[in-house]
């Protein structure tokens, strides 16, 4: 089990994500605060 979690690099919130949504925030920003994001921003657990 793959998990992908999202950290703000501006308002720092931690956000659970699933491939869409990673795509989403990719393209769109931060869905909180709309702040650009990058890959290095989403951390990946293996479970
Ligand atoms: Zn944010």
């Amino acid at each position: 089990m793959t998990t992908v979690h999202f950290t703000c690099p501006d308002c720092e919130q931690t956000i659970e994500v699933n491939d869409a949504m990673r795509e989403t925030i990719l393209d769109a920003g931060c869905p909180v605060c709309t702040a650009a994001a990058a890959e290095e921003h989403f951390a990946v657990t293996c479970e």
